[in-house]
């Protein structure tokens, strides 16, 4: 299906992560139904969501009456409560869901979900942690993003007057580098995007590139 498309969303678990995913995909324009035990929760979301109801997910008869099957997407936004967010995983893919997004608290819970069947298994906590300990050691990286285990998306700051006024050919930057600049983000805000070999690399630019973390942290090195 096209991404940009009106997709059902259901969402159940009303947390912090559950609650910032249902009130995004609103604005998107999306339709987003939200589920969560706790009654106060649902209040909260009942003006936002497109409908929100109080309910046990645990609980089978629940997740069939509210015809959790017949949704595009399922997020399963469950914190703490490991054991409740395995259960829930397991049925909303057993009924047949196409795509089941749940939250791993950690590495143990996201092997599970995986191996259950959960299309895609995500750790905020931890990858914003890495995120921002990377932004914390390198004065230079800006916004880091793990794509795999060896391959990462860094955001780095031209600060080394060496890089200054050069075109992206003649800093050699695939050969020297063996990392693709995705985007270059001006001084003054303005994006270019998939660059071309002419593009001129200025001072105070950020450098939006993609390589093995390895590289990404070799040019990092290089601007200091
Ligand atoms: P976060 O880290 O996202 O803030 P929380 O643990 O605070 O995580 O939020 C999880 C939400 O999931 C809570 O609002 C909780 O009431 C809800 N929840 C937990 N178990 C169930 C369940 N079995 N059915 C429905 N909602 C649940």
């Amino acid at each position: 299906k096209e991404k940009n498309m009106k997709q059902n969303y259901a969402i159940i678990g009303l947390g912090r992560f559950g609650g910032s995913i249902c009130r995004t995909l609103i604005e998107s324009g999306q339709e987003v139904l939200a589920i969560d035990n706790n009654e106060d929760r649902v209040n909260e979301y009942m003006n936002i969501a497109t409908h929100a109801v109080v309910g046990n997910a645990q609980d089978e008869m629940t997740l069939k009456s509210l015809g959790i099957r017949n949704f595009d997407h399922v997020i399963v936004a469950i914190g703490e409560d490991i054991q409740a967010s395995i259960l829930v995983t397991l049925m909303v893919k057993e009924m047949g869901v196409p795509d089941v997004l749940a939250k791993a608290q950690n590495e143990y819970h996201a092997r599970v979900l995986e191996k259950i069947g959960a299309d895609r298994v995500v750790h905020p906590e931890r990858d914003m942690g890495i995120r921002i300990a990377h932004n914390l050691v390198s004065k230079n990286i800006l916004d880091y993003v793990e794509l795999s285990d060896d391959y990462s998306m860094a955001e780095i700051r031209v600060s080394n007057p060496r890089f200054f006024d050069k075109t992206l050919l003649e800093l050699n930057f695939r050969q020297r580098f063996a990392l693709t600049v995705v985007a270059i983000r001006r001084s003054d805000g303005k994006v270019v995007v998939s660059p071309t070999a002419d593009e001129i690399v200025r001072k105070n630019d950020n450098l939006l590139v993609i390589g093995t973390t390895e590289d990404v942290d070799i040019l990092d090195n290089k601007m200091n």
